[in-house]
């Protein structure tokens, strides 16, 4: 149920609302804008709430059911878009955000001429994954502490906020000392003591949409994040499951036009997942941001040939560098910018 109060409301009239749904058990979050005040009423049963027990409430403008199982995500609770902001790079804004880099972190050597290279042409946001979900335990997991530290050095000396995935619940509090953002890989998105966990941290967060889920259960695990008071939340969309078998995931458009619909969150895209190859990146890219994606995720490998993870769908760095120039000419197009 959300309650939207009337423009210059007092905090008395905000507070008498808050104590009530908490008198009747109900849990409580308030998006205080910068006119009006919106209470979200969680928990329990809200269906067999009458709305009259706040409607009569002085302050109240109205009163409304939310049928979607996602409340702290959508829009009916907060109406104006949300911004990200990491160490001054803003994520939702007028600026498309293009995060780039390996997706392993491999050596020194590797991660220093990817952070120069996407610095130089363009990205906002350092990738490197520590910790990797491999789909079989044979393939190469990760350097994870030691990728950790290397991400984060490079990452200071180039000036570039860093990204990394992290797996494992207990491990959160380790790799938020060391990450700008905490990202949620597609088989996690739905491992809600990991989400919790990050939720807690208050770290800025990408969610990946689980490559099985619909929009919906995407937008209701975000609300595990935002129910921890941790607002900096980043969706992205990185391909699902379909029939067709020509592509390795079927990179679904459709969902970022759907987000800025239903949800105040923003949206990024990660071609390179969905496309499996580097030959289809620049073109599924270009796609996002003219759809309307706030930034985009994208591998690069300043030798793919010898990539120990992904290699067949890293952009080389000349590769990124020219998307990067045609991203320009597309988010011109739908006034924005990269
Ligand atoms: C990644 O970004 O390296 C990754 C593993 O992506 P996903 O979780 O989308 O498969
Ligand atoms: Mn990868």
């Amino acid at each position: 149920m959300i309650i939207e109060m009337k423009t210059g409301t007092a905090r008395e009239d905000v507070d008498s609302v808050v104590q009530r749904a908490e008198s009747l058990g109900f849990e409580v979050q308030l998006n205080v804008g910068t006119d009006k005040t919106v209470v979200a009423i969680l928990g329990g049963n809200t269906g067999q709430l009458p709305t009259d027990v706040f409607a009569v409430l002085p302050g109240v403008e109205s009163v409304t059911r939310i049928m979607k199982p996602y409340k702290l995500s959508s829009r009916e609770f907060k109406a104006r878009d949300s911004r990200v902001s990491i160490g001054g790079v803003e994520v939702g804004g007028k600026r498309v955000v293009v995060m780039a880099g390996p997706c392993a972190v491999e050596n020194e050597e590797q991660i220093t001429a990817a952070a120069q290279a996407v610095k130089e042409a363009g990205a906002g946001i350092l990738r490197g994954g520590a910790f990797k979900p491999r789909t079989s335990p044979f393939s190469f997991q990760g350097l994870e502490k030691a990728g950790l530290e290397l991400l984060a050095r490079v990452g200071e000396k180039f000036a570039i906020p860093v990204v990394t995935e992290v797996v494992d619940p207990h491990d959160v509090d380790m790799v938020a000392t060391y990450a700008d953002i905490l990202q949620i890989g597609s088989r996690n998105m739905q491992n809600f003591a990991l989400l919790t966990a990050v939720g807690k941290s208050k770290r800025p967060v990408v969610l990946k949409r689980g490559f099985s889920c619909t929009v919906t259960e995407w937008l209701t695990a975000a609300d595990y994040l935002l129910a921890e008071g941790n607002n900096r939340v980043i969706l992205c969309e990185r391909g699902i499951r379909t029939f067709e078998d020509s592509i390795r995931f079927s990179l679904d458009i459709s969902s970022v036009p759907i987000i800025k619909n239903v949800s105040h969150l923003p949206v990024i895209v990660d071609p390179s997942h969905a496309a499996g190859h580097y030959s289809l990146v620049p073109a599924i890219a270009k796609a996002a941001v003219a759809a309307g994606a706030d930034g985009l995720l994208i591998e690069v490998h300043p030798n793919p040939k010898e990539a120990l993870v992904d290699g067949l769908q890293s952009l080389t760095v000349s590769g990124f560098a020219k998307l990067m120039e045609e991203l320009g000419a597309i988010a011109g197009a739908v006034g924005r910018h990269v």
